[in-house]
């Protein structure tokens, strides 16, 4: 006899449909397969980093490529009965009981619960010739491809306020360092004496182009062209692009976004706030990663893809044991 408790599911319904097979929603996958959970990933194919070909900073995977991590995770996502699709949703749509999502080709899955990891897209400088270099020369985390290029010949592009404390920081990785101001503020005098007081040579103009030189896998980023016709020699970039959230979905189904963001002490403004587990204010709507966290390097990602997977469970779990009880109610009376 079917429990209660274990009511199936109409076919067409999934327990939860994941939109984006990044880390994010794979680990959340990954989680909701191992509660037995009936789970549909949905994924376009972009994943963040696909520009470069070794992540670093993951702890047990550093150096391995970021295609080889999400192989691996859609494999351990379908050992447990998880389905991952190539398809981009393109609406979603909330009722009372389940979440709709609409993918390009025009189809529709519908699922109790639904978790949005649509990640990011990141707006780099505009300088000629900057984004062919995007993940191989061109960097923003120095946790991620600062120890590569250690005691090379580094710049840092200004792109905002914070650029001044991202040349600071990347100082740490090596004593050769340019702070081009281009779009960022001009330094104070304070920040330029402390800049200079660590050795880090300020150029109060722009960039102009990115030009490639010969390197041991082809073309490599070897200068960046001043404003003013010079031309510095350089081994790496690193600026900090905007981050344009993959939220669209979130915002259709009536999430809006926080001033203060969910950042570590509030630093993402613009963000769609979630609670520890990834729920957002819409019910039975999650999300997890970059798209609510513009910081989450790969294990952060990680961590906030179990933590919606387990909260989805959870929360399934619920509406089971309501459904149960109300169900022994009615048999009694
Ligand atoms: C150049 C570069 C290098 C990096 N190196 C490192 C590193 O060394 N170490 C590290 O820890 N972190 C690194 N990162 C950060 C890392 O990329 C992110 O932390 C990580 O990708 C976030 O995972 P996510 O699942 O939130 O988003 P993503 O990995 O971006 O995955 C989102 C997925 O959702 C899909 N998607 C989006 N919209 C839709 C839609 N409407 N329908 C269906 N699918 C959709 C996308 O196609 C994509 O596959 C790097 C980032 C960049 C840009």
């Amino acid at each position: 006899m079917t429990s209660p408790t274990t009511a199936p599911t109409a076919p067409e319904t999934w327990d939860a449909v994941v939109v984006g097979g990044g880390v994010a929603g794979l680990a959340a996958a990954l989680m909701l397969g191992r509660a037995r959970r009936r789970v549909l990933v949905l994924d376009a194919g972009a994943p963040r980093n696909r520009f470069t070909a070794h992540m670093h900073g993951v702890l047990g995977r550093d150096g391995t490529s970021p295609a080889r991590l999400l192989a691996d995770g859609r494999d351990e996502v379908a050992s447990y009965g998880g389905v991952v699709r190539t398809a981009e949703v393109t609406d979603a749509r909330a009722d009372e009981s389940s979440v709709v999502v609409t993918t390009a080709d025009g189809a529709t899955h519908r699922g109790r619960h639904l978790v949005v990891a649509t990640g990011l897209r990141d707006e780099l400088p505009a300088v000629e010739g900057l984004a062919r270099f995007w993940g191989r020369g061109v960097a923003h985390c120095p946790y991620c491809d600062g120890y590569e290029v250690r005691d090379q010949r580094l710049v840092v592009l200004g792109n905002g306020p914070a650029s001044v404390g991202q040349a600071q920081l990347i100082r740490q990785w090596s004593e050769r360092l340019t702070y081009v101001v281009h779009d960022a503020p001009a330094p104070t005098p304070e920040e330029r004496a402390a800049l200079e007081a660590r050795g880090i040579v300020v150029e109060a103009g722009r960039a102009v182009r990115a030009e490639a030189g010969p390197g041991p896998d082809g073309e490599r980023l070897a200068a960046l062209v001043l404003d003013d016709g010079r031309t510095l020699e350089v081994d790496a970039v690193f600026t900090a692009p905007r981050p344009r959230l993959g939220d669209d979905l979130l915002l259709r189904l009536g999430a809006e976004r926080a001033d203060g963001g969910t950042g570590p002490g509030g630093a993402l403004p613009g963000a769609v706030p979630v609670d520890m587990l990834g729920r957002t204010s819409v019910p039975r709507v999650w999300a997890a990663g970059n798209v609510v966290a513009a910081y989450a390097n790969v294990p952060v990602a990680i961590a906030a893809g179990t933590m919606a997977g387990a909260g989805v469970n959870h929360a399934l779990v619920e509406e089971e044991v309501a459904a149960a009880v109300a169900a022994t109610r009615s048999a009694v009376a």
